[in-house]
């Protein structure tokens, strides 16, 4: 059986949600019982987005084996279960690199290598092997924007897969934007025309348009665009701004787009089943509560650096049926003037739990400390995500154990105590540029720990890692002795997994980044807990507080 492909193309502008839209397809493809993988081609020319601004790129998602990826593949993994690796993720210089290389080798034996058909043919091979990963149906987003000068040879490449798979193999799915315009109360269909006609001048006729608007399509909308696009009417979608990106998938569905897909590909499935999703969506809009997180960090103000994050703590709302309240605190607001300072602690009250995010670099790092020490010592759950979990232990050590200049060596790098270090710093071990410890690790609990009872008792677990420094075994006699507990270790002990606070609600810090590996349909434990020990906080404070109001009013 041949395989079979569903391209995914962006129109008109930017930022319209084709990862998401690639992701419910996926979803619904996979609510109909068929297996399917996802990838993304990214036209910059970034080998990856491991260096990447946060502010410029927005979260760098990290998959099993280690690869630095764009954060679209977080959907994917968060929308599908595809087995997603660094071959899921491809740049044009990730692309060039190999060319290159086999360049250097000889490979090409002295022949001009070209766009076309070199680029293109390493492009179609990397499509290919993820096909071959045992999909039904892959689906391929195309990053960018139809027009720009940079996606051409990937658009090249789909168009040549038509061409060699046929029409029953391979589908082209558009996303534009139909604008409201005011003025004239109306939509207006002239930017999908025009980015539909941009494609075929390429040699690709879209077969289906996802057109995102802020309003229902109306049926003569449809067909206006069907005529001047060449799509069949039912061919034309809408894609309406949802209150939730989990209704995504439903609203697909209710227009048809699964069976129309699967009837373009010549394919047979059951009908999907999306009850669960359609209870989540339920869930999202009915919350018998809320919870209020207070997140710590550096880039708050840009919410997409946090996008798993902020993804990981919405499933462990939903699970408890809470209306998740985010704020994003910038920590260097947090900072003090003196060690006796603590006017910073106004501006953490009223939050349920407190939560400090992985991150790079010394800025803000005070404020952290100071935030943690409020939720250590006031017993607001805390949950430290691995930059999160080395400011608890730095912070244990500075003001429970007494090492006042308790660091990272990463912060200070001269510090007399550094209870954060790199270990083959220590090893005296070259360190290569900018090696981290990345991908799935495995993960032993510690028996009888908070942690091994969220995790439900297991005894190992796998979680995914990306960061450089790590805790500091020299200092852990110390720390324990002063009742900060080690929940989890790598099986060889070597490095530090997992920290906790007995006695507290919820202190935990995890030097792994949990986000990574929630899905809606399937929360995180440690995000499930962490919201609802945050609610009991909730709930215990305003029981306090209705117990302060009596006690004041009878006295
Ligand atoms: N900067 C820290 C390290 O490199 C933490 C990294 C992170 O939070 N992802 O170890």
């Amino acid at each position: 059986m041949s395989a079979k492909y569903v391209f995914v193309t962006g129109g008109v502008v930017s930022s319209l949600g084709k990862g998401l839209a690639a992701a419910s397809i996926g979803c619904l493809l996979e609510s109909r019982g068929l297996r399917v993988n996802l990838m993304k081609f990214d036209p910059y020319l970034n080998v990856d987005p491991g260096t990447m601004s946060p502010f410029q790129h927005g979260e760098v998602f990290v998959t099993d084996d280690g690869a630095e990826t764009d954060l679209d593949l977080g959907h994917y993994e968060r929308f599908t279960h595809a087995p997603l690796s660094r071959d899921n993720n491809l740049t044009t210089g990730r692309i060039y690199e190999q060319i290159i290389l086999k360049e250097r080798r000889g490979d090409y034996l002295g022949k001009t290598v070209q766009v076309i058909p070199h680029v293109t043919n390493e492009i179609k091979n990397a499509m290919r092997k993820v096909s071959a990963n045992g999909a039904d149906v892959t689906i391929v987003e195309i990053g960018g924007t139809v027009g720009d000068i940079e996606s051409l040879p990937f658009l090249e490449a789909i168009r040549q897969m038509r061409q060699e798979l046929g029409r029953e193999n391979t589908v082209f799915v558009h996303l534009t934007l139909v604008p409201w315009i005011a003025a004239a109360q109306e939509l207006k269909t002239k930017p999908t025309q025009h980015s539909v006609k941009e494609l075929l001048s390429i040699g690709i006729q879209a077969d289906i348009l996802l057109c995102r608007a802020d309003v229902n399509l109306s049926r003569e909308i449809k067909q206006k665009i069907a005529a001047f696009c060449n799509v069949e009417e039912r061919a034309v979608i809408g894609a309406t701004t949802v209150p939730s990106i989990y209704q995504v998938p439903l609203n697909f569905a209710e227009e048809g787009l699964d069976g129309l897909i699967l009837k373009y590909l010549h394919k047979e499935a059951p009908e999907a089943d999306l009850s669960r999703w359609k209870d989540l969506a339920h869930r999202y809009a009915n919350p018998k509560d809320e919870v209020k997180i207070g997140i710590v960090g550096k880039y708050v103000e840009y919410e997409d650096s946090y996008k798993s994050l902020k993804e990981a703590l919405t499933h462990g709302a939903l699970a408890e049926n809470l209306k998740l309240n985010i704020t994003w605190i910038e920590s260097e607001g947090l900072e003090s003037e003196s060690p006796d300072d603590r006017s910073y602690e106004s501006q953490l009250e009223g939050f349920d739990g407190i939560l400090v995010p992985g991150g790079f670099g010394k800025r803000g790092i005070e404020g952290m400390l100071n935030a943690i020490r409020y939720a250590r010592e006031k017993h607001v759950p805390y949950f430290g995500i691995c930059l999160g979990m080395q400011t608890a232990c730095i912070e244990f050590a500075r003001n429970v154990c007494g090492l006042k200049e308790a660091n990272s060596s990463e912060f200070d790098p001269s510090t007399p105590h550094r209870v954060i270090y790199k270990l083959r710093e220590l090893l005296g071990v070259e360190e290569m540029g900018g090696t981290m410890r990345l991908g799935a690790w495995t993960c032993i609990l510690t028996p009888e720990t908070l942690a091994s009872k969220i995790y439900n008792n297991e005894t190992e677990i796998s979680e995914r890692h990306r960061h450089r420094y790590e805790f500091n075994r020299e200092y852990e006699a110390l720390l324990t002795g002063a009742g900060l507990r080690i929940s989890g270790t790598t099986p060889d002990a070597t490095y530090v997994e997992i920290v906790e606070i007995p006695g507290h609600p919820f202190f935990i810090g995890c030097q792994f980044h949990p986000e990574f590996k929630s899905k809606p349909l399937e929360p995180h434990p440690l995000f499930h807990s962490f919201i609802a020990a945050s609610y009991k906080n909730r709930q215990t404070d305003s029981a306090k507080q209705v117990a302060n109001k009596t006690t004041s009013a009878r006295s």
